[in-house]
């Protein structure tokens, strides 16, 4: 594969050029372009094709005439087709790292993770059974239940984690028989470009279509009478844009949305021993993932303790230019993410009871690097703990009462993830049936499992994806009812 950027690509002439559309299996430009930004530096390094909506109308048109044929390629032929694509990702993985760490900032390390997982992502979820189900057979009759494709697919993601959030919505609708058009975020649309180019090799034409483009983009794909289904990865407030597009058409919809995750670490732990672990969950890329820790409830007895812990992990921690050697944390990803970080961390430090502990401001160089910061002595009803700021910011609230800090957890609008932390194992496990959120830890917060449904409560989402759970929302359910005489017409399995 000949990739635009490689570690050693030179840069000489400006911005790095030739990133393209896949629409039906081919490379195509746009007409206007739109730069990348560096967020390590601040400063545009490529240029972006910027799909127009003649550009849209082809790749739906070109999705819905390949998925006539891809919804009748056996289910086999559509999973080895889809671990090929995994298979050609783990062979262009340290090179897509390095654009990836470019265009979103990560440290490369973990740019390189994120490129595993996502390729791994795919192939689990080709395993998991997607047959008809018997949902009676008896002297009555015998009904199944059958799944069919929906048709073409629109996936929305968001900047953060582009390509891990990216293949497994390719992966779950391909696997179910539709085809697919994904758009990334504006800020970070290259390494899922990229994605597009190796598919050209290994599926066939149209079933993955990937454009580039702005928000506008993003609306009309949500609004596209030849699109049946939407997963969206990204905001609230987006998401709610994205499901009135989508209710033109009643199309079918999966929302992934943004999170405000509380931990409630209990009196019996050993604060210096979990820190560590916490802190990673609060602060791992930068603390903008949508599941981190972002309010952390600490019974009094451990308070100061762990508030000492983490602020010298906050303090301690290597920030920098995600290519460089050590380094553990990147930039915030964007400049508009940068300012709005910052108007928290203002109104923080305009707070009397605020105690910033670590951090606390922007750092001075160039790029998007705020000091990754630890804040104690707020309560509920400031910015900083009602609302999600994705940035690397922890405030740290103090509670007496396991009910009152569950009270507290639960009462936003907000309910992705939340944890317990006690050495009291059945303890954890009850006070963690008690939140109110899509996925509840004991002992560990963060990640996640492609053979586990995931998604959020309340305004974090709608629906779930992966597992069986996840897939069934890219497929449309079928009630087969037969007399008793007919036998299975299908590849019944047992009910999940
Ligand atoms: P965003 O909502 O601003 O953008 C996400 C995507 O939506 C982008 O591709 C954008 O171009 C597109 N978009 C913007 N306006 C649109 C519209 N009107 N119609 C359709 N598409 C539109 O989100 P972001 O700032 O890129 O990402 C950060 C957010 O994503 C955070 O809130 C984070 O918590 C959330 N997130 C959630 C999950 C999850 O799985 N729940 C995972 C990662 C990130």
């Amino acid at each position: 594969m000949n990739m635009p950027l490689s570690p050693s690509a030179p840069e000489a002439a400006g911005l790095l050029d030739g990133y393209t559309h896949t629409i039906g299996g081919k490379a195509v430009e746009s007409e206007r372009a739109f730069p990348v930004i560096d967020p390590a530096t601040g400063q545009p390094f490529a240029l972006c094709p910027d799909a127009s909506r003649a550009q849209l109308d082809a790749a739906v048109a070109a999705a819905a005439r390949a998925q006539a044929m891809w919804r009748h390629t056996p289910l086999a032929a559509r999973r080895d087709a889809l671990r090929a694509f995994a298979a050609a990702l783990r062979q262009n993985r340290d090179d897509l790292a390095v654009l990836l760490t470019r265009e979103q900032g990560k440290p490369l390390h973990r740019a390189q993770d994120e490129l595993d997982r996502a390729a791994n992502a795919i192939d689990i979820l080709t395993g998991i059974d997607i047959g008809p189900e018997v949902l009676r057979d008896d002297a009555s009759g015998r009904v199944e239940l059958h799944y069919r494709p929906l048709g073409v697919v629109g996936a929305i993601t968001p900047w953060n984690v582009p390509i891990v959030l990216a293949t497994p919505k390719i992966a779950q609708a391909l696997y179910c028989g539709n085809t697919i058009i994904v758009k990334p975020s504006p800020y970070t649309p290259l390494t899922t470009l990229e994605l597009g180019r190796l598919a050209r090799d290994v599926l066939p034409a149209g079933v993955l279509n990937v454009l580039a483009g702005g928000n506008e983009l993003g609306q009309w794909i949500t609004e596209h009478p030849g699109i049946a289904k939407i997963s969206f990865t990204g905001s609230v407030a987006t998401g709610k844009r994205v499901l009135a597009g989508a209710s033109s058409t009643i199309k079918r919809v999966t929302l992934e949305l943004g999170g405000n995750d509380a931990a409630i670490v209990l009196d019996d732990v050993q604060p210096r021993e979990i820190a560590p672990r916490l802190f990673w969950a609060a602060f791992h890329n930068s603390g903008q993932i949508c599941m981190a820790i972002k309010r952390l409830y600490v019974h009094e007895a451990v308070h100061d303790e762990l508030c000492d812990a983490l602020a010298q992990l906050a303090r301690e921690v290597k920030v920098g230019n995600g290519l460089e050697e050590g380094v553990e944390l990147g930039p915030v990803q964007n400049r508009m993410q940068f300012d709005s970080v910052q108007r928290v961390l203002a109104d923080t430090r305009g707070r009397a009871e605020a105690r910033i502990l670590a951090g606390g401001h922007a750092l001075d160089r160039e790029g998007y690097f705020i000091a990754p910061t630890i804040v104690a002595g707020l309560g509920e009803g400031t910015p900083l703990v009602d609302e999600e700021t994705f940035g690397p910011v922890l405030p740290i609230l103090s509670f007496n009462d396991v009910d009152d800090a569950v009270e507290r957890a639960n009462r936003s609008r907000y309910g992705l993830g939340g944890s317990v932390w006690t050495q009291d194992l059945d303890r954890g496990a009850q006070i963690a049936q008690r939140l109110e959120v899509g996925t509840a830890w004991v002992n560990h917060h963060l990640g996640t499992d492609m053979l586990l449904p995931f998604g959020g409560a309340k305004e974090s989402g709608l629906g779930r994806e992966y597992s069986g759970m996840g897939l069934k929302g890219y497929m449309e359910p079928t009630v087969l009812k037969l007399p008793a005489a007919v036998r299975s017409i299908g590849r019944p399995t047992p009910r999940p």
